[in-house]
């Protein structure tokens, strides 16, 4: 009998297609967690976006031998859970780091450049009164990254190439020649970062160490020029102290693609600032990131299911 593979939110559909060459495929889309620990009970694989996947539906789950995570951050998996129960968790590490990296160095340049600003500006009937939004261009500017794994390397190369940025980094895990290697210097803490940048970009996964990372100090030691991007995990950054920073001018703006509660509530101050472009978490959301995660999540599920090593397993115990 063929094998059964969950897909509980909507995925590309080159994804589908590889999956229904050896399996059935049940797509859900939308679906409340009650739906999903429902659907989960009969199925061998399931690909999985950002719905939670926590020990009570993988208890749910009667014969399931591997999650397909369709990204890179698997904060939504509960993966000591998942290795108890013998289930495989892969993810799709090298599908949407270019798209990521994209996307911050375009928010970047809306910020210094007050792009949205300007588009308001035109639309509201303004035109040669322009000088009050002149921004900053980043060629010679100096970016701070924190966790420069593939995201924040592709970021640091980008930003080296097209606009001659200085780049430093502040990643333990990371040599000083690793980092060289890539035009970056490296500092010791993340502190060290922050009087120097013009931007701080954050790349680090939501871990117990990075929690709350970015915070009152931090944006203390900024310059009053400088912008923040957060198109990593909501929590690395302690919101409240971010929307005090921002308010009281002490940086001079913010793009988030990501937030400590997502959706952000109706009442969150950051909806309501000039200073701050939000984006609901499309870092990783191009159509060729997209297609690149339904693949590659497809292909580490069908490995598993057909007995073969998948090329990134997180819990390596589970498959001795
Ligand atoms: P990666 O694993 O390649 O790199 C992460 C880097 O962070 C590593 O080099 C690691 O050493 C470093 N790190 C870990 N703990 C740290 C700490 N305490 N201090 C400093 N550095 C630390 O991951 P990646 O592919 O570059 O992705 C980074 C994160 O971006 C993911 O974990 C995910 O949460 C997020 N992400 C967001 C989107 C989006 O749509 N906005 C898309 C993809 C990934």
């Amino acid at each position: 009998m063929a094998k059964k593979v969950l897909i509980t939110e909507y995925i590309h559909r080159a994804g589908i297609d590889l999956l229904e060459k050896e399996c059935e495929v049940i797509q859900l889309e939308n679906a409340s967690a009650a739906a999903v620990k429902e659907s989960i009970a009969d199925v061998d694989g399931v690909i999985v976006r950002v719905a939670p996947m926590d020990r009570e539906i993988l208890a749910a789950a009667r014969k399931l031998k591997v999650i397909g995570k369709h990204g890179v951050g698997t904060d939504n998996i509960d993966i000591r859970a998942a290795t108890e129960l013998g289930i495989a968790v892969c993810n799709t590490p090298e599908a949407n780091s270019e798209g990521v990296a994209d996307l911050v160095m375009g928010l970047m340049l809306a910020l210094s450049r007050r792009i949205l600003e300007c588009d308001r500006f035109v639309r509201a009937g303004g035109w040669s009164d322009k000088d009050s939004l002149m921004g900053h261009e980043l060629w010679g500017s100096t970016l701070s990254i924190v966790g420069v794994g593939r995201i924040g390397s592709r970021l640091a190369h980008k930003c080296r190439a097209a606009s001659d940025m200085k780049v430093l980094a502040y990643d333990p895990y990371v040599s000083h020649e690793a980092m060289a290697a890539r035009g970056i210097t490296k500092v010791e803490t993340v502190d060290d970062l922050m009087p120097v940048a013009d931007f701080v970009s954050i790349h680090t996964p939501l871990t117990p160490s990075t929690r709350g990372m970015i915070g009152p100090r931090q944006f203390d030691l900024m310059k009053r020029s400088a912008f923040l991007v957060n198109a990593s995990r909501g929590p690395v950054v302690n919101e409240a102290a971010l929307v005090e920073a921002l308010q009281e001018k002490r940086i001079a703006g913010a793009a988030l693609d990501v937030f400590e509660k997502e959706p952000p509530d109706r009442d969150n101050p950051l909806l309501k600032m000039d200073n701050v472009i939000l984006l609901p978490h499309m870092g990783g959301a191009s159509h060729e990131s997209m297609e690149r995660m339904a693949t590659h999540s497809a292909a580490e599920v069908l490995a598993v299911l057909r007995g073969e090593r998948p090329k990134y397993l997180l819990n390596p115990s589970v498959l001795g």
